[in-house]
């Protein structure tokens, strides 16, 4: 479904991406680890048309990601993609229920149909309680959960998670991590994330440790 093929990206004299390559098949969830500075975060970025690599191929469902305009990309962006990060994702100025409408609202669907469907999704991240509070009202925990909602409510294709639970102490973070990777798989959509956690990585069907700006797989027998 999504792939990247040799990357290179240099910031200054740091070479981030050094011939990276990763393949996701549909409804795959890849967990990308590795040491801090390797290029996990350089990579997700480049696999999702936020950033463009110098040389090296992105292609999503056969169409080349780095051939295309930027409008092009962020519409792929907005219509097929799902985002999960760690810092700063939420509309402050919006309710938690809003938030996650907002997807839907922006491909037209209306306020009513938008609403339930947004709540639904609080429910199944356990946190329908927090429907009505502004993010800055919600605890870090209940703010994650929101921002999953909101990554997955338009049924994307991939949803793409930087350290997603990464603020939250390692409890709260697993489990917001085991509601994320179960309702990613229930829609089908395919995931990638970076994480440091063992544990994490081992929930997923993939891990590919990111060492040097370069990709080195470890397939995992479930
Ligand atoms: P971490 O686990 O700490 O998040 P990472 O594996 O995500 O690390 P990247 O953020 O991809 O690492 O960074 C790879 C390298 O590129 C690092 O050496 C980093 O300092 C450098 N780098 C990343 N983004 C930039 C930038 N915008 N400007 C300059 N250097 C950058
Ligand atoms: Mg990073």
């Amino acid at each position: 479904l999504l792939s990247a093929e040799d990357l290179h990206l240099s910031f200054g004299e740091t070479k981030a991406l050094d011939g990276a390559s990763l393949h996701v098949r549909a409804g795959e969830v890849v967990a990308l680890m590795g040491p801090s500075g390797s290029g996990k975060s350089t990579l997700l970025h480049c696999l999702a048309g936020i950033l463009s690599p110098e040389s090296g191929r992105v292609a999503y469902a056969g169409r080349d990601l780095t051939a295309m305009s930027d409008s092009e990309r962020s519409g792929l962006r907005r219509g097929e993609f799902g985002f999960v990060f760690q810092f700063g994702q939420l509309v402050p100025e919006l309710t938690c229920l809003e938030n996650v409408a907002l997807p839907l609202r922006l491909s037209g669907t209306s306020r009513r149909a938008a609403h339930r469907i947004a709540g639904e999704w609080l429910d199944r991240l356990e946190v329908g309680d927090v429907a009505g509070k502004r993010p800055g009202q919600a605890s870090g925990g209940q703010g994650q959960r929101v921002a999953v909602a909101r990554a997955l409510v338009a049924k994307p294709r991939v949803v793409f998670a930087d350290e997603p639970t990464g603020a939250l102490d390692s409890l709260n973070g697993e489990l917001v991590m085991k509601l994320f990777i179960a309702a990613a798989k229930e829609t089908g959509a395919a995931v990638v994330l970076v994480t440091h956690e063992a544990r994490v990585a081992a929930w997923s069907d993939r891990e590919a440790v990111v060492r040097d700006g370069k990709v080195r797989e470890q397939e995992y027998a479930r």
